[in-house]
């Protein structure tokens, strides 16, 4: 149901200090049917289930909340197009794309996602002369793509991701209720869902944002601090022009993981949390 296009050239980018950063500037719309939960105030020390936030009364999309289900669906490109992505990238080892667990301290179910195709949790330690880059079985393996797009302990990601607001007057929060099929899951005849939502149809607007360059480190390009190459799986895309090699991960992960969002949030009631996601032209 998304539909953002591949990328024939590089999106517009904007000079912010030392910095010069890519625009994908994003819409996100509540699919017919569907609605989207309104949670209290965003607190690190809550467990935060809502996917929209209300803030001075306006309902917003809380940059974790979009990061999360990028983010996973990063993950899920990454095991199921690994071999695609293996030779698009000239990645030698294919064992080098795996996306890592996000939790240091992984839960048992998450345990169980060492045998889904995922690499223990990336940790990067630099101190003033020295960098410790992952390993495993003895062997660097270094940050995974994930890490390397949305950060990991220690070190920067290049994707800033952004809040995501209606446009004036676009806002629509039901007080009242919807009425939700729980056979369809759709919002019709059935259980009342009780609470703010945010209504089919609204739009929410925000801008994805790439760093391309900061200093020596540029996107689409291994980083090396203090002499240790950090990420090990973009060793073979060193060798294209950095404008190829930027394409490339756009239009191979970036894209294809955003158009592969459908729901934001948990889903703890069914038909909740239904998008779809376009290029806001
Ligand atoms: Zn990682």
């Amino acid at each position: 149901m998304n539909s953002i296009d591949n990328m024939e050239k590089l999106p517009e980018s904007k000079q912010q200090g030392i910095l010069t950063v890519l625009q994908i500037p994003l819409k996100i719309t509540v699919q017919e049917g569907s609605f989207l939960h309104i949670g209290g105030s965003p607190s690190p020390l809550t467990e935060k289930k809502a996917p929209v936030f209300s803030v001075d009364g306006k309902p917003a999309i809380p940059a974790s909340s979009f990061k999360g289900a990028f983010r996973y669906q990063v993950e899920q490109l990454l095991i199921a197009k690994k071999g695609e992505l293996k030779s698009k990238l000239e990645i030698t080892d294919e064992r080098l794309i795996r996306p890592c667990i996000p939790a240091p301290i992984p839960s048992k179910a998450e345990q169980e996602l060492l045998h889904l195709g995922y690499r223990k949790h990336c940790e990067i330690k630099v101190e003033e002369d020295k960098v410790e880059i992952p390993k495993e079985n003895n062997r660097p393996i270094g940050l995974c793509p994930v890490c390397y797009l949305f950060g990991a302990t220690g070190l920067m990601g290049f994707l800033r991701i952004p809040n995501f607001w209606p446009e004036a007057g676009e806002h629509k929060i039901d007080q009242t209720s919807i009425r939700i099929d729980r056979e369809s899951g759709t919002a019709a005849a059935g259980a009342i869902v009780t609470g703010e939502q945010v209504k089919p149809g609204t739009i929410f607007k925000g801008t994805l944002e790439i760093v391309a360059q900061q200093g020596t480190f540029q996107f689409g390009k291994a980083r090396e601090i203090g002499g240790t190459k950090v990420d090990l799986w973009l060793d073979e895309i060193t060798s294209k022009p950095t404008e190829e090699a930027q394409l490339l991960l756009i239009n191979e992960i970036l894209i294809p993981a955003l158009n592969n969002i459908a729901v934001l949030g948990g889903q703890k009631s069914k038909g909740a949390g239904k998008v779809s996601i376009e290029l806001n032209k």
